[in-house]
Formats: C-alpha cells, sequence, structure tokens
C-alpha cells in the first residue's frame, strides 16, 4: 500500500507521482490513491459493460471517512469530479468519473453496531454482509435486494426494490440516520428529524448531493425458514388479477412475478413466500384461496431463511465461471401505472421472443404499493398500484448489433411507458 503523496497538476488536470513546480499537494490518505491501469479498468467496467466508458484521472480508496472528506474537499476546490462506486453493478455508467475521480467505497465495510432493531453498517459494506451481521441478532433488514453483493450505498442511492417493497417500501424507506460527506468534504449526520431535507436529497439521491459514508438501517424479525409457493398462469390478465390481491392483502412475506420463456411461449409466474420458524408452518388454504392458477402446476420449495435471501449466489458463480456475467447487460427497469401494465405487458411480449432477452435473461414483475413509498425522491407513476417491469436483457458477446438492437427496443419501450405515465427505475437511458 502507497501512502506517498501524490500532486495534481491543474493545467494538465491529472494526477502526478513527482512533485514539479505549480503542482498542488494531493491530500495524503489512510488508504491510497492509484493509476495504475488494473485500477482504471475496474473503474471504467460496469455490468452493463456494452460501452467503453471513458477513463477517470485516477481511483482513490478511502480507509476512513477522514479520508473521503478530504478528497472532497480537495476536488471542491479544484473543479474536479468525484463520483462514489462500489461493486459497480450499475448498468448505464451511473457510477463513472470521466476525466474525474473514482471514489472506491469497498474499503469502508465496518459494522459498528447491530441489535434486534438496528444495524449502523459503513456504506461500502454489502447486504450479504449486513445479514450475516443481524442474523445472529435474530433480526434481518426488511428490505433485501434479490441478489446481496450490492452495496449499502449503492442501493440506497437508487432506492431498493425486493419482493417484499409491497410490505415495508425501499430500503430508502428503512434508514433511520444517514452519515454523508458533502459535495464539499463536510461530514454531516442527517435523519427524519435532523437535517430532513438533506437526508431526502440522499436518500435515492444518485450519490448527486453527497457520499453516504455510514448508515443506520431499521431492522425486523427473521425466521428461519422460507416457503416458496410459484404460482403458474395462462395469461398476462389473471396472472396481474392474482398479483393485485396479493399485493393488497399482504399474504406472503415476499411477492414478485416473472415471466418466463418455457417451450417458445411466455408463461406468467408468482413467487410468493411465507417465511415460518418451525414448528409453526404456513397455512395453504390463507395463501392460496380463492387464487385462480394452475393449481396442477403449483410448485412449492422450502429453503433456510438464509438460502433464500441469498438464493441467487449459486446461479451468479455459475454465469461468472460460464461467461455470461460478463457479457454486455441493456437492462431496463420502467414503473408501469396499474391502468397500462396489462397491455404493456401483454405488447412488449408478442414483439419480443426468448432471444431478444438473452439466454440468461430475465423478464420480472413486481407488485408496488405506492402508499408503502415514503422517499421523496423516488419516481412512481401517479397511481396508488404499480408495476416494475424489468427486463434484464443479456447480449451476445462481440455482437454489437445485437447489442444495438436491445438498447434500440429498450428506448421505444421506455417512451411508450413514459408516455402513459410510467417512469424508469435505475437505469436512466437518454432519448
Ligand atoms: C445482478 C443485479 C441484481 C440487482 N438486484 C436489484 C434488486 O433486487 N433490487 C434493486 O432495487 N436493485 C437491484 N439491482 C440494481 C442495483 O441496486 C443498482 O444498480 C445499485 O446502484 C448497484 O449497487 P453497487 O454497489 O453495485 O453500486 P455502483 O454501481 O458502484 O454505484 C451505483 C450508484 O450509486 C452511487 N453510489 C455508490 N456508493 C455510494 C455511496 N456510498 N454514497 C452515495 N452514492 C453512492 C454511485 O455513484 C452510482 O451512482 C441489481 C443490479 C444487478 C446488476
Amino acid at each position: 500500500m502507497t501512502h506517498h503523496t501524490w500532486y495534481f497538476d491543474l493545467v494538465n488536470h491529472r494526477l502526478s507521482e513527482h512533485h514539479v513546480a505549480g503542482f498542488l499537494p494531493f491530500p495524503v490518505l489512510d488508504g491510497i490513491v492509484t493509476t495504475a491501469e488494473s485500477a482504471l479498468r475496474w473503474a471504467v467496467d460496469d455490468f452493463g459493460r456494452g460501452t467503453d466508458h471513458p477513463r477517470p484521472l485516477g481511483v482513490a480508496r478511502p480507509h476512513s471517512v477522514r479520508d473521503v472528506a478530504a478528497v472532497l474537499r480537495f476536488a471542491h476546490e479544484h473543479g474536479i469530479l468525484v463520483v462514489p462506486r462500489a461493486e459497480g453493478h450499475s448498468t448505464g455508467g451511473q457510477a463513472q468519473a470521466p476525466g474525474g475521480l473514482v471514489l472506491d467505497m469497498r474499503g469502508l465495510t465496518t459494522v459498528h453496531h447491530v441489535t434486534r432493531h438496528e444495524i449502523i453498517v459503513d456504506a461500502g459494506a454489502r447486504w450479504s454482509d449486513v445479514l450475516e451481521a443481524t442474523l445472529p441478532a435474530g433480526a434481518a433488514p426488511p428490505v433485501l435486494t434479490d441478489y446481496l453483493d450490492l452495496s449499502v450505498g449503492g442501493t440506497l442511492s437508487v432506492g431498493g426494490i425486493s419482493g417484499a417493497t409491497h410490505h415495508h417500501g425501499l430500503q430508502t424507506d428503512n434508514i433511520t440516520e444517514l452519515d454523508v460527506v458533502t459535495p464539499d468534504g463536510t461530514h454531516v449526520t442527517c435523519s427524519p428529524t435532523h437535517q430532513p431535507e438533506l437526508f431526502d436529497a440522499l436518500r435515492a439521491g444518485r450519490g448527486r448531493r453527497g457520499v453516504i459514508v455510514r448508515a443506520a438501517l431499521r431492522l425486523v424479525a427473521a425466521y428461519t425458514h422460507a416457503r416458496l409457493h410459484r404460482l403458474r398462469y395462462d395469461d398476462i390478465g389473471t396472472f396481474l388479477t392474482d398479483h393485485r390481491a396479493l399485493m393488497t392483502e399482504g399474504r406472503f412475506h415476499h411477492l414478485e412475478g416473472q415471466i418466463k420463456a418455457i417451450d417458445g411461449t411466455w408463461v406468467p409466474l408468482i413467487d410468493g413466500v411465507s417465511y415460518f420458524t418451525p414448528p409453526t408452518a404456513p397455512s395453504e388454504e390463507r395463501l392460496l384461496g380463492g387464487l385462480s392458477d394452475r393449481r396442477d402446476a403449483l410448485e412449492i420449495t422450502d429453503f433456510t431463511y438464509h438460502g433464500f435471501q441469498n438464493r441467487l449466489a449459486e446461479d451468479v458463480s455459475r454465469l461468472r465461471a460460464a461467461g455470461p456475467w460478463q457479457q454486455p447487460h441493456p437492462w431496463i427497469n420502467l414503473f408501469l401505472p396499474d391502468h397500462a401494465a396489462e397491455h404493456i405487458v401483454s405488447e412488449t411480449l408478442t414483439e419480443l421472443t426468448a432471444q431478444d432477452i438473452g439466454d440468461t435473461g430475465h423478464v420480472l414483475l413486481y407488485p408496488i404499493l405506492r402508499a408503502r413509498i415514503t422517499t421523496p425522491q423516488f419516481r412512481l407513476p401517479d397511481t396508488s398500484t404499480a408495476f416494475l417491469f424489468a427486463l434484464l436483457k443479456t447480449a451476445p458477446s462481440g455482437d454489437t448489433n445485437a447489442l444495438a438492437r436491445m438498447l434500440a427496443h429498450n428506448l421505444r419501450l421506455k417512451q411508450r411507458v413514459v408516455a402513459v405515465g410510467g417512469t424508469v427505475y435505475v437505469d436512466d437511458i437518454a432519448d
């Protein structure tokens, strides 16, 4: 690790390890500053993988809040762009700092405090670290992303949705306090009662109003087991009708939909998950009564609670080893106002084949109850219920035409959805 002094060449806007007259000393950090090729390559890559992003000047790896403040203060004084980044699972360049500095938050991962009701954790920690720290206390975050190896700061800066959102809102609706370094390098603590404007600007604030360094997060009681009920439907209309009933009645702890290509046909499926701790077990009659799924196709699978929350880990390891994880991911996540959901989903599926999503792609549909979402910056359709419609596409490696086709389709779909009052989540794509 090199703690030596770096210098900033204001004329040519670059970092230097050598002092020349006129160069300014860059703050010495507890962590490091680097311009190494491997660090710059890490910084320009993201999960989208379809675009060659312009390079940053360098990467700063803070090891303390003091480091974050020092970098931001220096950058503020000298007009240098600084963008925080952690796990790099953005798909549209959101964590890029072209010509500026990338702040690698992965060195700030300490869990400071855990009780049954709250965890205080550094923003560079992943949700898998959070869960590992809370489960021994019999507690868990009420909303966990499907994939746990995303950072706390990364998802709090966009919102954070899961199948529990119809009960508990977003991850950003479950924060009790944030420690942040504002763009001028000031360390501030804010909460719903202390500096509430800053608190609201940071939640789903895309890192623009400051770098989140630490978060106090609300916890709920954890169970030991989870039972997944996979309900199958023959048509989108019935699938959405049951989805609405399940979202408003809140029968399942976790509720999500997906539409899978099975033998060349799009098949809507609802995954309803009920948590339990034996000897108590979920009542099938209460959970499934009155639904119109194809009961002959019902699948029930039991998991441990942790196994369910971490359910994507095995698939991800496989995808990493086999290659698709490294392929381009032209993803699009849209919120559909409920009144337009059936039409948009049906029309979209009519024009798409499984190939248009890619071999390892997914189509997801999550129910959203607007009343549960209190994060002011989070943009939703102006309707009491909505659906997150996610087309998680994977393009073949090296096939620029296929990637361009997928991106062009995303843009057309976005325009169609926005025209009926829908909004875009995470992947802001330009018209
Ligand atoms: C496989 C996969 C699964 C996903 N599953 C879900 C899901 O279930 N639910 C969901 O809601 N989303 C999901 N997402 C989207 C994901 O939540 C966002 O892309 C998130 O921003 C990624 O977090 P990250 O740590 O990779 O952040 P990065 O890509 O490193 O950064 C993302 C954004 O956050 C900002 N940022 C990072 N750290 C900080 C910080 N400390 N302070 C302020 N700003 C910061 C960055 O500047 C950037 O704008 C998924 C994405 C992938 C690739």
